[in-house]
């Protein structure tokens, strides 16, 4: 096996001991303060975590991530906010970053036609750390139990691919992110629609396409473990996905588990990096 192909499975165990996708209780559907994250993590022996709250800028539809709770009470995501979650993490750090590695960041809703308004925000607030995330097409909540079934009907399964990928190269091309988050996260439920090999079938042929251009642009990406609480039997992406992901020069950027509880911190992440490297050694 030549050397550089050998690398490409390896090089996903140095993120053994990380979790870079988390939601402390600023995002109103999580619970635990970012400290409960903090002494959770030492717990577990962690070496690095990465906060991410969620932040949704989209001015057409209002979302639960548009609001951030802060002492309890609702409010619009805004830079004000940003500067109590910056300090809180920095806080945490502080107190425990003699312990373990904590990071500072955010994940952001993305579409094309708000993508200012992110830059904007992600300037003023200077996260250390961003993910950016396609969470909706054409004003459907694709990883939404309750927008799923509207959206199966009113796609086919390729054209909708399509449309999602090429959402995924803008924001690729942005510029404006670490990693791309849930990269294939639609699996969750339109899996159930389309079936999840057929989906499989159908992203290496607009990958083929769009695989290239991602690396171009400098783009890397997730592993996420959240997929196998939803009952998926990879994580995201699956095998397919990250194949010819990583075959056409994209990146592994992090892993993360998306938790939204102390509990649910790191949960899956060594099955995922496991799956992830099984996945990559036939490339
Ligand atoms: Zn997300
Ligand atoms: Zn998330």
């Amino acid at each position: 096996m030549p050397a550089e192909a050998e690398n490409k499975w390896q090089k996903i165990y140095k993120f053994r001991g990380m979790d870079c996708h988390i939601h402390p209780d600023f995002s109103i559907d999580a619970r635990g303060s970012v400290e409960a994250f903090v002494r959770r993590a030492i717990e577990l022996g962690l070496s690095r975590i990465c906060f991410t709250t969620h932040i949704d800028l989209d001015p057409h539809r209002l979302s639960a991530d548009t609001y951030i709770r802060v002492g309890g009470k609702l409010r619009f995501a805004s830079l004000e906010f940003a500067q109590i979650y910056r300090e809180t993490v920095y806080e945490a750090r502080r107190k425990f970053g003699d312990r373990i590695e904590i990071v500072y960041g955010f994940e952001f809703s993305y579409e094309p036609h708000f993508e200012d308004r992110v830059r904007e925000f992600i300037r003023g607030a200077k996260p250390e750390f961003a993910i950016g995330s396609v969470h909706s097409v054409d004003g459907f909540e694709i990883t939404s139990r309750r927008s799923v079934p509207a959206a199966a009907r009113v796609f086919e399964l390729r054209s909708f691919l399509r449309r999602y990928y090429e959402k995924i190269l803008s924001l690729a091309r942005s510029g404006l992110f670490d990693v791309i988050g849930h990269i294939d996260g639609y699996k969750k439920y339109l899996s159930r629609w389309w079936g999840f090999y057929a989906m499989e079938r159908a992203e290496i042929e607009i990958l083929e396409e769009i695989a290239p251009k991602l690396a171009d642009a400098g783009a890397k990406f997730e592993i996420n473990s959240s997929a196998y609480k939803r009952g998926l039997c990879a994580p995201y992406p699956s095998a397919a996905v990250s194949r010819i992901l990583v075959s056409r020069g994209v990146e592994i950027g992090s892993v993360g588990s998306d938790a939204h509880s102390p509990a649910a911190l790191a949960k899956n992440v060594e099955s995922a990096i496991n799956y992830t490297a099984w996945a990559l050694k036939g490339i």
